[in-house]
């Protein structure tokens, strides 16, 4: 094992081979509308949006008995201005930013690469943390093409994985599943806790073809499972969101694939066969619409849509009645705007998309664990109720949790904490 020892540095380690997590490698390329704040956010729009590698999008179809999808089509009467606001509009005045993964992920790797004290370890994983009292004081991580081990050292950490590994090693008290009413008093809480989580999406691409043939899915991927499941396509139970690309592909999100419930539950082997399984049965259905005749499954995202897993319970845990009432309006890290919006199996009272009146904000105590003084977690793991995680989780928040983190950390530096 090497030792990597780097003061006055930051070390990015990142187990895939590029930048963006679930928007990029899962295919969720798609900013719902929704405040974002001053941060970097801007830059990546405005250059992906130069170079023709991302547009805006409008809904220009919503679901009804002849189409039981919604579709965001690219439109050219609207700006990426548009698409910062959710809250208080109308349905048909909300915008989306449609991009390109792999132009969004390299545009990011350039943006962090120009600066010289950075490090970034792709194809490496977090496997152990180290801590000593009331600090993080190493990780163990694995660069997977030659199994190396380094052993880094650090002053401090930030965890932005999506199932919160680094915090979760360390020993933080984490919840998973559906809070009761009696933890957090929030009015749409079932009485009693479960292991329901939101649902997980497979993201999948399609391409306009000149092919007259009828898609089948492939024999092998045919199961009893996935037969009954469609039985909730075909009553309309279960529907899904297209956005356009610019250059006319279709990114497609089941809402959802698999309930969350279901999918942890599966043994890690059978996890992806079922959700492909779904996914060509979706498509066959779906092209079996004229609208969608010559498109073909051009990509299956590799990175599974996991929408939900472990959250942190941090120094304050952030709830339905702090964003129903905007609680937190000064002093915050980021604000949010996104609906309260679960989807598949839940026990949440009268919940489907409850849509805010106004943006609230994120608290510095919601990426602060109790456990270690120099340790943020700022992901969707963070520390909200499973209610408010259904309204932070959104790309754009998780960019701007991820800044205010930082200044968090800058901060700890100057004061040595
Ligand atoms: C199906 C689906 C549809 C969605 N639709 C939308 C939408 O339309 N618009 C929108 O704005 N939001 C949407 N969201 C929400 C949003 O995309 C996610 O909540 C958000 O991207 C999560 O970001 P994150 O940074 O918290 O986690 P992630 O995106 O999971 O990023 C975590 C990063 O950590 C890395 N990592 C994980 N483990 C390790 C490890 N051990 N070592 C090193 N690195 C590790 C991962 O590779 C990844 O790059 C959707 C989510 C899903 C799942």
């Amino acid at each position: 094992m090497s030792l990597l020892k780097k003061n006055e540095q930051v070390i990015l380690i990142e187990k895939n081979d590029c930048l963006g997590g679930t928007s990029t490698a899962g295919g969720v390329n798609t900013w719902e509308p929704g405040v974002a704040g001053n941060g970097v956010h801007y830059h990546l729009a405005a250059n992906l949006i130069m170079n023709k590698q991302a547009g805006i999008g409008k809904t220009v179809k919503t679901v009804s008995a002849d189409t039981p999808y919604a579709y965001s089509g690219i439109v050219t009467d609207s700006c990426y201005e548009d698409t910062l606001r959710r809250s208080g509009k109308e349905q048909d005045e909300f915008r989306r930013f449609h991009f390109e993964p792999e132009a969004m992920a390299s545009l990011m790797y350039s943006f962090l690469k120009s600066h010289k004290n950075l490090i970034i370890m792709f194809l490496t994983e977090v496997t152990e943390v180290m801590t000593s009292r009331d600090r993080v004081t190493g990780v163990i991580v694995r660069h997977h093409p030659d199994q190396q081990e380094y052993e880094i050292e650090a002053d401090y950490f930030a965890d932005c994985t999506g199932d919160i590994i680094l915090a979760r090693k360390a020993g933080c008290q984490y919840s998973q599943g559906e809070d009761s009413f009696k933890m957090y008093h929030e009015k749409s809480a079932p009485l009693e806790p479960s292991l329901l989580v939101n649902g997980v999406t497979k993201m999948f691409r399609c391409t306009k073809t000149d092919t007259k043939r009828n898609y089948k899915m492939p024999m092998e991927y045919i199961n009893e499972n996935t037969r009954n499941w469609m039985k909730n396509i075909y009553a309309k139970k279960i529907v899904s969101v297209i956005n356009e690309y610019p250059n006319g592909d279709l990114n497609i999100n089941l809402l959802p694939t698999m309930d969350g419930y279901d999918y942890f539950d599966l043994p890690d082997s059978d996890r992806e066969y079922f959700l492909l399984s779904r996914t060509y049965a979706y498509f066959e259905f779906l092209s079996s619409m004229k609208a969608f005749e010559p498109y073909r499954i051009s990509k299956i995202f590799q990175e599974t849509g996991i929408r939900e897993s472990y959250r942190l319970v941090g120094r304050y845990v952030l709830k339905e009645q702090d964003i129903i009432s905007s609680r937190f309006k000064e002093h915050v890290l980021c604000y949010a705007d996104h609906a309260l919006d679960t989807h598949g199996k839940t026990n949440i009272k009268g919940h489907r998309a409850v849509e805010l009146s106004e943006p609230y904000g994120i608290p510095e105590d919601c990426i602060r664990t109790n456990e270690y003084d120099n340790l943020v977690v700022a992901s969707r793991g963070a520390s909200f109720s499973h209610i408010a995680a259904s309204s932070c989780r959104l790309s754009r928040t998780m960019i701007a949790l991820g800044e205010g983190g930082a200044k968090v950390l800058y901060s700890m530096a100057e004061n040595r904490v």
